[in-house]
Order: structure tokens, then C-alpha cells, then sequence
């Protein structure tokens, strides 16, 4: 196989891979301080490395108004969602110091302008509902009432959640090139791997050459598995049942918003940065609770021209082994009636794994079945 250079790989999102990383400055103690949330911290440090390209800072109103409206950045460029940074009052300087939730300084930020925004109008339109009990409606009602927008330089990134899995989208397309891998398919995930995802991810892998399984371990919800516990199942999962030199196993330092449809767009130009030429979006990828449709998440890729986005999206089914079949398939490829299939519903697996039982070998690789066992505990 010809080894792929770094030409060969799909392109950032709007052609180069942005770098908002940078010195201290020496003032930074003296400047005015904004606290940033667990979310904004998490796209701050994706600004800083590129992985929002091609934002440099936080969006100012015209990008915002055009991406709430029209999914569309002012350049004509596909975004989905604000990338937004909420502040209680305009500050007085025009650069502002940016830390952490334990004040530790991080960036700075030149300020560009400040505006009020239309917390109900935004949900509505990114989130498909004002419900307050959406988590992410929730967070964005729990907002300061101003954004600040600009230009950011960080000196000092996040530590990362996994040193060990934190790769930037610099180093995965390395790894990618250095591999050989033109075509890369990305894998959104929140949740420990069992055999329906693996089955997906491998038939999309079939099609392409690598596979970046890219679990998100940025904030989430306090009842989705926490990332540690679904960290040990990918390497679990990975170590027993895929061919090591085809697959990588980073982290996506994003948070959860829960925009679902939105989101899956947002999460498929995050993939592009890092390199991926094809993204995977199953059923309700990003959802929550009963807000969006099943398929949702799959026909918002028809808002775009063809190619717009770049990134070719993978649509997948619900899969589950079927013993007539012999053989792991969905709705789409299983012509037999449901009492073929070995189906446990979440609440019934939380269950099993509760009481120290392996669910069926069909439904979860015992291995993946012992971390959770052991993490229930
Ligand atoms: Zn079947």
C-alpha cells in the first residue's frame, strides 16, 4: 500500500488547521479575569488546537446570528453550533484574562465585542425546544446574559482527562499519515462499546482504512458512564478484537451539549480537523431523552450542498446479533422477526451488570461486561 502523506489526508475545515496557542503574556496577573465553565474551558482548549478550525476565538454576533439561523458561518462556511463565550457585564479593558473554574489562568482573549443574545431563540433553533430539562438548554439558561467575542491566545492548555489517549488533530493526522491512511472513519462516543457499535465501526472500517474511535470526555451529563470506566472498555474492546495497526484510540476533549441533529454536524467538522475523511452517525447521535427524531440526526445532512461539508457522513441502523442470521445485522440487512434477536434494553443491561451477571456473549464481549461490572460496584 502507498503510504499517505499529509497532502493526501482531507483537509482542516476552511483549509488549514488553526494554532491559538502562545506565550504568557507578562501583564496577563493585571488584567481583568472571566472564570470559564467546564464547556467553554473545553472549547477553549479545542480553539487552541485546532479542532475547531476555523475559529480562532469566540464567535462575535454576526457568526452567531448566522450559525443560529442558518448553520452557516459570515465566511459561507457549514457550523453548526455557537461557540460562544458568556460574560455578566462588558469589560473594561480590551483584553481580558481567561482561567479555569479554580482561577488558574489559561488564555487571553482580545476582546472584539460584546452583545446580548436571545437565550430562548437559540435554544429553539439548536436545540429544537426551550425545555428547561433539556441538560443543554438547561446550561445555556444558566448563562450570563452577554457574549464576549474575540481572538484568543492560550498559554497554558488544559491538563488532559487521558494524557495518554489526548492527541491533537496535528498528532492524529501524523499517526494517520504515518500509517498510510488516506481515508479515516471518525466514531463519536459516550458510551461503552458493545457489539452493535462494534459491529458498525467495523463495517465501517471494511470500506475505508483506519478507524479512529474518538470516545468524547469532556462534561457530561452526572447518569451517562463516566469516562474512565468507558476509557478501560475501549482498550478492552480494542486489545481483544480489532487489528491494532487499523484503529486509534484518542479522546475528543469536547463537552456533551445534547443538541443532537446540530451537534452530529458539529461533531463530523470536529472529526475533519482531526483528519477524518468519513464520520459515523447512528440512531439519535447527540440526543437526549425523546427531543429528537430517530433519524434527525441523519437527515440534517441533507440541509448541505453535496460536499459542502467535506466529511462524508456514515448513516448506520440499530444492529443486534440474529440467530437465524448467525450473524450481527439490523433492520436493514435481517429479513427475521424480533424473537430472533438478542435484544436487552439499556435499563435491563444496567441491570444484569448491576447484579454481577455478563450479559449474553451476542450483546457484550465478556471483557467489556467485567469493567462494568467491576465500575457498578
Ligand atoms: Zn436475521
Amino acid at each position: 500500500m502507498a503510504v499517505a502523506t499529509h497532502k493526501e489526508l482531507i483537509a482542516p475545515h476552511g483549509g488549514r488547521l488553526v494554532d491559538r496557542t502562545g506565550e504568557r503574556p507578562e501583564d496577563v496577573d493585571r488584567l481583568e479575569t472571566v472564570r470559564l465553565t467546564p464547556r467553554e474551558l473545553s472549547d477553549l482548549d479545542m480553539i487552541a488546537c485546532g479542532a475547531l478550525s476555523p475559529l480562532e476565538g469566540f464567535m462575535g454576533r454576526d457568526d452567531y446570528e448566522s450559525v443560529v439561523e442558518s448553520m452557516h458561518l459570515t465566511s459561507g462556511l457549514p457550523w453548526a453550533l455557537p461557540v460562544c463565550l458568556a460574560v455578566e457585564r462588558s469589560p473594561q479593558g480590551d483584553r481580558i484574562a481567561l482561567a479555569d473554574a479554580s482561577g488558574r489562568l489559561r488564555a487571553v482573549l482580545d476582546v472584539d465585542e460584546v452583545f446580548e443574545y436571545d437565550k430562548e431563540r437559540e435554544a429553539e433553533r439548536c436545540f429544537r425546544t426551550t425545555e428547561e430539562e433539556h441538560p443543554g438548554v438547561a446550561r445555556l439558561y444558566a448563562q450570563h446574559e452577554n457574549y464576549v467575542s474575540g481572538c484568543v491566545t492560550v498559554f497554558e492548555r488544559a491538563e488532559p482527562a487521558f494524557p495518554e489517549l489526548a492527541r491533537d488533530p496535528a498528532e492524529t493526522r501524523e499517526v494517520f499519515a504515518e500509517r498510510g491512511w488516506k481515508r479515516v472513519v471518525g466514531f463519536q462516543t459516550r458510551n461503552p462499546i458493545h457489539r452493535a457499535h462494534e459491529y458498525l465501526t467495523k463495517v465501517a472500517l471494511e470500506t475505508v482504512d483506519g478507524l479512529l474511535i474518538h470516545p468524547l470526555v469532556g462534561e457530561t451529563k452526572s447518569d451517562d458512564v463516566p469516562a474512565a470506566t468507558r476509557v478501560a472498555c475501549y482498550r478492552v474492546l480494542v486489545d481483544n478484537y480489532y487489528p491494532a495497526e487499523r484503529v486509534l484510540v484518542s479522546s475528543f476533549p469536547a463537552a456533551m451539549r445534547y443538541a443532537g441533529p446540530r451537534e452530529a454536524i458539529w461533531h463530523a467538522i470536529c472529526r475533519k480537523n482531526y483528519g477524518c475523511s468519513h464520520f459515523i452517525v447512528g440512531r439519535d447521535h447527540a440526543g437526549v431523552g425523546s427531543y429528537y427524531g430517530t433519524y434527525d440526526a441523519q437527515l440534517i445532512f441533507d440541509e448541505f450542498e453535496p460536499h459542502e461539508l467535506d466529511i462524508e457522513p456514515m448513516f448506520f441502523e440499530h444492529s443486534f446479533f440474529c440467530r437465524t442470521c448467525g450473524s450481527m445485522a439490523s433492520a436493514k440487512t435481517c429479513p427475521h422477526p424480533a424473537d430472533d434477536h438478542v435484544f436487552l434494553s439499556g435499563t435491563k443491561v444496567r441491570e444484569m451488570l448491576g447484579n454481577g451477571e455478563l450479559p449474553p456473549v451476542e450483546f457484550s464481549r465478556p471483557e467489556v461486561a467485567k469493567v462494568l461490572i467491576d465500575a457498578y460496584r
